[in-house]
């Protein structure tokens, strides 16, 4: 079981998940747990995380949680029984499937009284810690509203209504950094991005979650994600490590969030991903500023790494 602490200087939480340091670490390839099992014999016969010889999309509680019932949760989400793809390589309409499930699990988890805030989330690269490479991604259900969702909904008070709404418009307004479009969702580097390719995509219409979305955007959501990834990995012709973070609005009661000084229900669903590389092979790292002071020292204009990125989308990324 995990342990929470609150620390005091900076008023937030810190989880102490001390059997994670158990956790499968870059397993060879023979003994990937998130593979199908197989059937038979040597690599077939061995006994994954998913006992099906094939699968299209699987979920299940992860084996090393941070967060656990009655405590919060924490799922491992399985994109396809191909070791060797990636999200940008799934068939748009696996991609697609995979946001009817993302959506299925923020209403179920987020149902729960134990989970205040469903966070859907991928790491990819072992630049960002990945432990598997199979393609895939995580959700957490924390059981308190963590910072940055806090601090979105800070925002909207800030420029008095819905911080991504606003934020949408001058973007397309200004054009600058506009990267993707499509009917219902439109991607861009931010104007104050903090990492060099950081791009966040944003659903058109004021949708608070997953659960609000129609189906036309759920499957344009789906497609301007794909776009994204695969123009970062077209950048430098490598595989681009990221964190993909979903943020929606909170899922907590009424009165836990009245507790917090949030309002309920409130959020603009978008997503937000982070790349780590400032080139083809070097990394950002946080360090004095960033860590000490909480400034980041950023190298790279949004302006210019948008540009490069609408030519990475136009190459056939
Ligand atoms: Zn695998
Ligand atoms: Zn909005
Ligand atoms: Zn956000």
């Amino acid at each position: 079981m995990s342990e929470l602490r609150f620390e005091e200087l900076r008023g937030e939480e810190v989880v102490y998940a001390i059997h994670r340091q158990d956790r499968t670490f870059l397993p060879d390839r023979d003994h990937c747990p998130l593979d199908p099992t197989l059937p038979g014999e040597g690599r077939a016969g061995y006994q994954t995380e998913i006992p099906f010889p094939s699968f299209e999309i699987a979920v299940f509680d992860n084996r090393f949680p941070a967060f656990e019932a009655p405590l919060g949760a924490a799922e491992v989400v399985v994109y396809t029984d191909d070791h060797y793809s990636s999200f940008g390589a799934l068939a748009p309409q696996r991609a697609e499937a995979l946001m009817w499930v993302w959506r299925h699990r923020y209403l179920e988890l987020g149902a729960r009284e134990d989970i205040d805030y469903v966070f859907i989330f991928e790491n990819r690269g072992v630049e960002v810690g990945v432990t598997l490479h199979h393609p895939h991604g995580q959700i957490y259900g924390y059981p308190f509203l963590p910072p940055v969702p806090k601090l979105e909904l800070a925002a909207d008070q800030r420029l008095g209504g819905c911080a991504p709404c606003t934020l949408l418009e001058r973007e397309l307004a200004d054009g600058l950094r506009v990267v993707h479009e499509n009917d219902s969702v439109v991607v861009y580097v931010p104007y104050a991005a903090r990492w060099a390719y950081e791009a966040h995509v944003v659903v058109r219409q004021h949708r608070p979650s997953l659960r609000d979305c129609e189906p036309h955007e759920l499957r344009d959501l789906a497609a301007a994600l794909q776009a994204l990834v695969r123009a970062y990995d077209a950048l430098f012709e490598r595989p681009f490590p990221y964190v993909m973070a979903l943020h929606q609005a909170p899922t907590m009661t009424a009165s836990r969030a009245a507790a917090a000084g949030v309002p309920a229900g409130h959020g603009h669903l978008h997503v937000e991903l982070y790349p780590p590389l400032r080139t083809a092979e070097k990394l950002k790292y946080l360090a004095g500023s960033e860590q000490g002071a909480g400034t980041f020292i950023s190298d790279t204009l949004p302006e210019e790494s948008a540009a490069m990125l609408r030519e990475a989308i136009a190459r056939g990324g």
